[in-house]
């Protein structure tokens, strides 16, 4: 069978257009779903753009903290909030920030119309209805999370996505200005999480001519903004982001998403610098995206984190056990037998290498 594919239905694109976010929404407005609900993250608080955010009166704003990534409890929270808040449904959720913030407002525009707890949704295709119409305004660029058809979250037992077709943004906003100020380490690691996509999908067994196009594309521009000082980095960097994330809707990641996925859960690691710590360690599967991406590192300055605590045996069988759920992810990368290639040893010698220890 071959994936229906599920896409963003509308977007703009350039300088200055989030300034058209109010006509955008204006038209989502009703006489019984008059409400918007505004999720962004508060290290915007206090800013011009928080000054620039269309709030109307009857709308709530919720200010989110993204120090740790999101879990499955603090968008039930946010979700049981905005009911209490309004016993109607809303018109819509806007997600302003990075990977991050988008997911947390795709996670509550599914939970307002499915019941139970977001922990009952992390897998795929699990969502049974559809979402209140939810919009994503990257702050960040790479993770791709403004195309992807999942939400990551971090459950009581698992980081995993609420991966399903409803949860695709209806709309985005791409304004490569509000990626203006990001910190330096910051917009390299996110932007990482892009390349790394880049590298996955291309050496993956699931590629096709769909994903090989983006990908390439989204590659060439990797390499003009983390190699070159392109002056249009920022526009570059936005467009790189979308494209790395369609290349992989319609393919996989691989073995530095697995890998990442168990040393956020157990360590609390953000996805992008994660990914980073992670992938340096990866020569031996992906040797060229390896040498390429230590150029950047060079090119831009950036030193990973020195070393990380020691884990636990426990810990250890936890983070093993958390990248194994990613089956997807393993079969690209190894193929259809890749339980062969891949054992708990194997994983166990890898994380230890990761973690130096
Ligand atoms: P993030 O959203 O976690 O934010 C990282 C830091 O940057 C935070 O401190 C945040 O406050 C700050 N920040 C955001 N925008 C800023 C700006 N313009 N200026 C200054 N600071 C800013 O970072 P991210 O790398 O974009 O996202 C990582 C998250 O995305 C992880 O939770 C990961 O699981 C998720 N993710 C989701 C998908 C998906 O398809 N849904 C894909 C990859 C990663
Ligand atoms: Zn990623």
């Amino acid at each position: 069978m071959f994936q229906n594919f599920k896409m963003v239905s509308r977007l703009v694109f350039g300088r200055g257009c989030f300034n058209q976010l109010d006509d955008i929404i204006q038209k989502k407005r009703t006489k019984n779903r008059s409400f918007m609900i505004f999720v962004t993250d508060d290290v915007f608080k206090d800013t011009d753009l928080a000054a620039r955010i269309p709030l109307k009166s009857g709308d709530l704003m919720l200010w989110v903290n993204v120090d740790n990534e999101p879990t499955t409890m603090l968008v039930d929270m946010l979700t049981e909030k905005i009911q209490s808040f309004s016993e109607s449904l809303a018109a819509g959720v806007i997600g302003i920030g990075g990977g991050s913030t988008m997911d947390i407002a795709k996670a509550i525009s599914l939970m307002l119309t499915n019941p139970g707890s977001a922990t009952d949704y992390q897998g795929w295709d699990l969502i049974k209805n559809p979402a209140v119409w939810h919009v994503g305004i990257p702050t960040l660029a790479g993770t791709g999370a403004e195309v992807s058809r999942t939400t990551v979250l971090v459950g009581p037992d698992k980081k995993l996505g609420l991966n399903s077709d409803y949860t695709v943004f209806d709309q985005i906003v791409l304004d490569p200005e509000l990626i203006a100020d990001v910190p330096i380490d910051q917009r390299f690691y996110t932007g990482m999480d892009c390349y790394i996509h880049c590298v996955e999908s291309l050496n993956g067994t699931y590629l096709n001519t769909f994903s090989k196009s983006y990908g390439e594309k989204a590659m060439e521009l990797c390499r003009e903004v983390f190699l070159n000082d392109d002056p249009e980095g920022d526009d570059k960097l936005m467009m790189a982001s979308y494209f790395g994330g369609m290349s992989i809707a319609y393919s996989q990641v691989g073995i530095c998403h697995a890998l990442s996925y168990g040393l956020s859960f157990v360590l609390g690691i953000h996805h992008g610098v994660g990914n980073c710590i992670v992938f340096d360690q990866l020569e031996e599967f992906y040797p060229e995206g390896v040498r390429e991406f230590r150029e950047m590192m060079a090119k831009n300055d950036i030193r990973l984190p020195a070393s990380l605590r020691k884990v636990s045996d426990a810990e250890m069988k936890k983070m093993v056990d958390v990248a194994l759920v990613l089956e997807p992810l393993w079969e690209n990368a190894l193929g259809k037998e890749w339980r062969l290639m891949m054992t708990r040893e194997r994983i166990e010698v890898l994380y230890g290498l990761i973690l130096g220890q």
